[in-house]
């Protein structure tokens, strides 16, 4: 079975994004330590390129959780299949994703890590599907709004595949 991918969204637009999402957050964090939550494994890559464009001090910690029965429909189930590695108790927690769809998974993590006395806790993501919502999550930055569509590349899979597409793209099978 193939698939073919049609881009959405271009490499230099990506890249110019996270860039502003970078300076934006390295001014609204001036002065404090910015704690990088990676939402694994699709918020890796996004993760990464942000990281290189916030200038206040960054630390990082990688988190696991899955929410999905298969590949395109949500369960509702969440569980923590690999928790952080450090406490939170104190920091200035930033959330990092790859997609906000029906926001369970979010809405979900936002309870657990709360519940850990974090200084300050807020969710950033690569891309946003609003109209997909089921549950309501407050997410601070977005890089993109996109429409109810499959996409993939920039650490987003479909099957395992296509995660290392350096731009987003859309399945059509
Ligand atoms: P939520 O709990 O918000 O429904 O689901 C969020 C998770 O679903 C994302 O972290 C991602 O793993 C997956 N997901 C949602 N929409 C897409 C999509 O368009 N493409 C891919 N590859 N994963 C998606
Ligand atoms: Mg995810």
């Amino acid at each position: 079975m193939s698939e073919t991918i049609r881009q959405l969204i271009s490499e230099e637009d990506v890249d110019k994004k996270i860039r502003e999402i970078g300076e934006q957050i390295s001014r609204d964090y001036e002065g404090r330590q910015v704690h990088l939550i990676c939402v694994l494994k699709g918020g890796v890559f996004f993760t990464c390129e942000l990281a290189k464009r916030i200038n206040v001090p960054v630390s990082l910690d990688f988190m696991s959780v899955s929410s999905y029965g298969d590949d395109t429909s949500s369960s509702g189930v969440v569980r923590i299949v690999k928790d952080l590695d450090e406490s939170i108790e104190g920091k200035d927690v930033l959330i990092v994703e790859d997609i906000i769809d029906s926001g369970r998974t979010l809405s979900y993590l936002i309870e657990v890590l709360k519940q850990r006395n974090p200084n300050s806790l807020r969710l950033c993501t690569l891309l946003d599907k609003p109209e997909r919502r089921v549950k309501d999550v407050n997410v601070d930055y977005v890089c993109f709004n996109i429409p109810d569509e499959f996409v993939v590349g920039y650490g987003l899979d479909y099957a395992q595949k296509y995660r290392n597409l350096p731009y987003i793209g859309v399945v059509e099978l």
